[in-house]
């Protein structure tokens, strides 16, 4: 991939984020992690009038070394995962509305449902809350990622996760926002029963055979 390809995948990933529901407004925020440095989305610009010049490229001490405009007020979360987690490539956060929903009661999403697991654990943790674009808000959001997590939610604010690619962290976003819609749903009924810690060790065994066919 080009670098001028990986801007353009950066800012079609943010809009679709937005057209399919994920986020609105300015809200959220995405990144793509360069050799030593990381492209991310500049603050408050609607995704719709962001060109391929208003990216901001950051290096791993938080510093611009690319760019005019101002980085995303979360660029310390997303910086963060990149030095704590080498095999993040992309990362997305967003305001989903049943992520959200989710957040502002400080609920986890528990092992109602396989593919809670997708996650990379058998829960979907909530980050304390913190200021937005604060330190203590990064510190919470590693802490909730422990254990090899690839997603967490934010309390009273939103979502996080990261993946290889853009594409990758998109879908990953679209099955954690549809896991947190179906648990809503669930708990209007009634109490959600629990799959064991035993049977999603099982699912996530069989999630690494299915990612290495
Ligand atoms: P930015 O526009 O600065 O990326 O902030 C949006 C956001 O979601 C803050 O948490
Ligand atoms: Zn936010």
């Amino acid at each position: 991939m080009t670098a001028q390809s990986k801007r353009r995948a950066l800012i079609e990933t943010a809009r679709t984020m937005n057209r399919v529901g994920l986020n609105q407004g300015t809200s959220g925020n995405l990144s793509l992690r360069l050799d030593e440095e990381f492209l991310i989305t500049p603050s408050a610009l609607a995704y719709d009038r962001c060109t391929t010049a208003d990216l901001v490229r950051l290096d791993m001490n938080g510093e611009v070394t690319g760019g005019t405009r101002k980085p995303s007020s979360e660029w310390r979360i997303h910086r963060d995962i990149y030095r704590q987690r080498p095999e993040a490539r992309a990362i997305l956060h967003a305001h989903p509305p049943w992520c959200t929903t989710l957040a502002c009661l400080q609920r986890d999403i528990p092992p109602f449902h396989y593919m809670v697991a997708v996650a990379g654990g058998s829960s979907i943790a909530c980050a304390p809350y913190a200021l937005f674009g604060s330190r203590q808000l990064s510190d919470n959001v590693l802490a909730a990622l422990d254990e090899g997590r690839c997603a967490c939610l934010l309390a009273h604010h939103g979502m996080v996760c990261f993946a290889d690619g853009p594409d990758q962290v998109l879908a990953l976003a679209i099955e954690v926002e549809n896991l947190a819609r179906v648990y809503v749903q669930a708990l209007q009924v009634g109490e959600v029963p629990l799959l064991s810690g035993q049977e999603m060790e099982e699912v996530m065994e069989r999630f690494a055979e299915y990612r290495n066919r």
